[in-house]
């Protein structure tokens, strides 16, 4: 029953995606998978797209994919189709393809692949309570899998919200492959019978991933092993709907150094924040292409065109690569080392030719400087990566390090949820977080000071936040933390809970 698509070598073109959910920063995940899914559609001669999977219209941001774009342009991951080229298969933006996903879910109905459920949340969280209780994994029991035809379509005309759930066997084994473990076993047991398309007539991931992989082309799923486990429902899915399978892969998740999956608690996760450290794209590249990968000379260094040209899936290696800065620096000095003085002069100037960021930088600087050369120590600390400092920088006549920490790690989690990057925002957050913890004001800003410009004699704090950016200036906030000593699991904790309660600073403005 289950169709087994293992060779790469079909009559089928190849056809690759990337399909980032804009709901953040650009993560160097979604890079690392972007170039494994264009180096194999290229070693193959197929095509690599890219899509915006936005769905969840609660997360989703115009700014993130917009960041998204641009770092993955800048990385140097090019693709044929997408939403700012446009393409055959347009529109590549997700929430324009509603009526597609629409009048798919309902012809899942019409087949009996799927039904309607009416299912209240209250009515769902007291089933998996009770499921809870008894010591059953929690999954949907199917109470509206088998509803009369008449009562369903009563509810229906009476206008009573619900969702589409899909079917799924109640036992057996699913068997999925994948070009890297071969065949998997999934029991059915274990699959649930998943929404498709939500309350709000918006599908979820699941379906949409689904439809539009088939409605453009898509030949090879390379995807992050996070998804394994859905995989029955798609082939099952693909199955219903009577399409071929796309040829699976899941990679490797990125880890940090101590082996847990990569976060940007321990490690710089943002490409934007590579960009804006100095890590030329190349190197950036270069570095995530060794990640479970190694060429066939085990060269360390390479281009991008070098890793396609001999590029094979099979070397990926499924033991979790490790995502370590140090290593990623030492590779950058090796591409630095590599050039002419010339071309280095010409990368550092187009590293720092960003005109609107310098434009700012001298709005800031132009009330404080006689000479023009006084621009470099007012300036400098625009450019760096992490400022120098230590415990002692922070010295504070009224406030401990320890305030000064939970100060700080209460800031980052408000400011990193900031739905645009402004100074307005950045002000209003840290002027409520202030009153909030009955801090005055200047007292409260002057560790912001030492952890972004490494000196409270500096241009005004906020603006400069604003200047560098969201992720310099948060992982400038995670440093200084680091610097004073860090917190504990409990402490981290306890400040969860007060963060938790804190109101909305935005909403007060
Ligand atoms: N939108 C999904 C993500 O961002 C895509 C996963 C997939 O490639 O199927 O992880």
């Amino acid at each position: 029953m289950m169709q087994s698509s293992t060779s790469t070598n079909r009559t089928r073109p190849v056809r690759t995606r990337i399909a980032p959910s804009p709901t953040g920063f650009p993560h160097v995940g979604t890079a690392y998978i972007a170039l494994f899914n264009l180096a194999f559609a290229k070693a193959h001669g197929g095509e690599f797209i890219l899509r915006i999977e936005d769905t969840d219209q609660t997360r989703s941001t115009e700014q993130s994919e917009k960041m998204i774009l641009g770092a993955l342009r800048w990385v140097g991951l090019d693709w044929a189709e997408g939403p700012d080229i446009g393409g055959p298969h347009a529109p590549y933006r997700q929430s324009e393809r509603s009526d597609i996903y629409k009048k798919h879910a309902e012809q899942l109905i019409e087949n009996d692949h799927a039904f309607r459920c009416f299912c209240t949340s209250e009515e769902l969280d007291a089933m998996r309570a009770a499921q809870m209780a008894n010591g059953e994994t929690p999954r949907y029991d199917g109470r509206c899998a088998h509803l009369a035809p008449e009562k369903t379509a009563q509810l229906v005309s009476e206008s009573k919200p619900h969702v589409i759930r899909m079917r799924v066997p109640t036992e057996g084994v699913c068997q999925v492959h994948d070009m890297l473990r071969g065949t998997v076993e999934i029991p059915w047991t274990q699959v649930d019978m998943q929404v498709l398309l939500k309350t709000d007539g918006m599908p979820t991931y699941h379906l949409a991933n689904v439809v539009d992989d088939h409605l453009m082309d898509i030949s090879h799923v390379l995807r992050g092993e996070e998804w394994l486990n859905s995989a029955p429902k798609h082939q099952l899915l693909y199955e219903y709907f009577g399409w071929e399978m796309p040829v699976l892969c899941h990679m490797p998740l990125l880890r940090n150094p101590d082996k847990s999956k990569l976060s940007k608690r321990k490690n710089p996760t943002s490409i934007t924040y590579y960009r804006d450290a100095g890590v030329l794209p190349e190197a950036l590249l270069n570095y995530l292409g060794r990640m479970g990968y190694s060429m066939p000379d085990e060269a360390e260094q390479f281009t991008l065109e070098e890793m396609i040209a001999s590029f094979d899936i099979q070397r990926v290696s499924l033991g979790g690569p490790i995502f370590d800065i140090e290593k990623l620096n030492w590779l950058n000095a090796e591409w630095l080392r590599a050039l002419t003085p010339e071309q280095l002069k010409n990368k550092i100037l187009d590293w720092a030719n960003n005109s609107d960021k310098l434009t700012a930088i001298a709005a800031a600087i132009q009330p404080r400087i006689e000479l023009l050369s006084d621009a470099v120590n007012w300036g400098g600390f625009y450019f760096q990566n992490l400022p120098n400092i230590n415990a002692e920088s922070f010295t504070h006549k009224s406030l401990t390090p320890e305030q000064i920490m939970d100060m700080l790690q209460l800031s980052l989690w408000q400011l990193e949820t900031l739905p645009t990057w402004t100074e307005e925002n950045i002000y209003a957050t840290l002027k409520g977080l202030a009153a909030h913890l009955d801090i005055k004001m200047r007292d409260f800003m002057a560790p912001f000071f030492i952890a972004i410009a490494g000196s409270t004699s500096s241009t005004p704090v906020m603006n400069s936040m604003a200047i560098i950016g969201a992720d310099m200036t948060l992982t400038r906030l995670r440093h200084a933390i680091d610097v004073l000593g860090g917190l504990g699991k409990k402490k981290l904790k306890k400040l969860e809970k007060q963060a938790a309660e804190l109101p909305d600073f935005l909403a007060a403005e």
